[in-house]
C-alpha cells in the first residue's frame, strides 16, 4: 500500500490507544439488476467480511437481482427513490424526492418502493430511504414515518430532523473532476476529518460508493481500505440493520 494511507493509520492508532473503536458503514448506490461490477462489489465486501447496504432503484428492479443476493449474508437492500427520474423545477438541480410534483404523489411513490423491495428482498431489506442525488425537500421528511421508513441516508453531517440520519460522509467518485475515482490522499484525508467530527460528536464512517461507474483508482481504494481496516483494530464495519437498531 502507498504512503497515502499513513494519515489515515496513524489517526486510527490514537483512536486505538485511547480505546475507541471507528465504526464504518459501506453504502452502494443505483443497483437494479446483477452485472460484472456489482459482483465485484460483493465479491471484495464478503472476502473481507464487510457487509454492504446497496441503495436499489425500485421501479426497474425485480427477482432478478432477489434472486442473485440470494446467497450473499453480508448484504442489505435500502430504497433509493422511485425511478431516479429528475422532477426538479426549471434552473433547480436535479432532484427526485421535490421540485415540480406535489408531496401526495411523491410520497405514494416511496410507499410503493419501500413495499416493492421488502417483498422482494425479505430479511435484507432496511427501511432506509436513500433520496437519489442525496437530495430531498425537507417540507417531506416529516412524513416518512408515517410510510414505514426508519432512516434517511443522504451525504454529508447528520442533521437534526424528524427521522433518523444515517449518512454518507466519504464519496468515493469525483462527479465533478471528471467523474473519476478521487485520489487516495484526498479519500484518506475526507476519512480523517469525519474521524476528527466523530472523535468529539460520536456517529460513524459512511463511505459512498457507485459500482456501474467505478474506475480502477475507485477499486484499488476500496480494496486496500477493505485490507487495512480489516487488519486494523480500532476499525469495524457494521450492518446498517445493527446501527438502525442501536439508538445513538
Ligand atoms: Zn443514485
Amino acid at each position: 500500500m502507498s504512503d497515502a494511507w499513513q494519515p489515515l493509520v496513524t489517526e486510527l492508532d490514537r483512536w486505538h490507544q485511547s480505546g475507541k473503536k471507528v465504526r464504518f458503514w459501506l453504502r452502494d448506490d443505483d443497483a437494479i439488476e446483477p452485472s460484472s461490477a456489482l459482483d465485484r462489489l460483493l465479491t471484495l465486501s464478503d472476502q473481507h467480511a464487510v457487509p454492504a447496504c446497496l441503495a436499489v432503484i425500485p421501479k426497474f428492479t425485480g427477482k432478478e437481482l432477489a434472486n442473485y443476493l440470494e446467497g450473499i449474508k453480508t448484504v442489505r437492500v435500502a430504497v433509493h427513490g422511485w425511478a431516479h427520474e429528475d422532477h426538479a423545477l426549471p434552473g433547480s438541480k436535479k432532484i427526485e424526492l421535490g421540485g415540480e410534483r406535489s408531496e401526495a404523489v411523491i410520497l405514494e411513490e416511496l410507499r410503493q418502493g419501500h413495499e416493492r423491495l421488502s417483498q422482494l428482498h425479505g430479511e435484507r431489506f432496511v427501511p432506509v430511504l436513500v433520496p437519489p442525488w442525496n437530495r430531498i425537500d425537507p417540507a417531506l421528511i416529516p412524513h416518512l414515518k408515517s410510510i414505514d421508513f426508519e432512516a434517511l441516508s443522504v451525504f454529508g453531517p447528520e442533521r437534526p430532523s424528524a427521522i433518523r440520519e444515517i449518512n454518507t460522509h466519504v464519496d468515493l467518485m469525483n462527479w465533478h473532476g471528471g467523474r473519476c475515482g478521487h485520489d487516495t490522499e484526498t479519500l484518506a484525508q475526507m476519512i480523517i476529518d469525519r474521524l476528527k467530527h466523530c472523535h468529539d460528536h460520536g456517529g460513524v464512517v459512511g463511505i459512498l460508493t457507485h459500482h456501474l461507474v467505478h474506475d480502477q483508482q475507485a477499486w484499488m481504494f476500496l480494496d486496500e481500505l477493505f485490507s487495512m481496516t480489516g487488519s486494523h483494530p480500532a476499525a469495524e464495519w457494521r450492518d446498517i440493520k445493527s446501527i438502525i437498531e442501536q439508538s445513538e
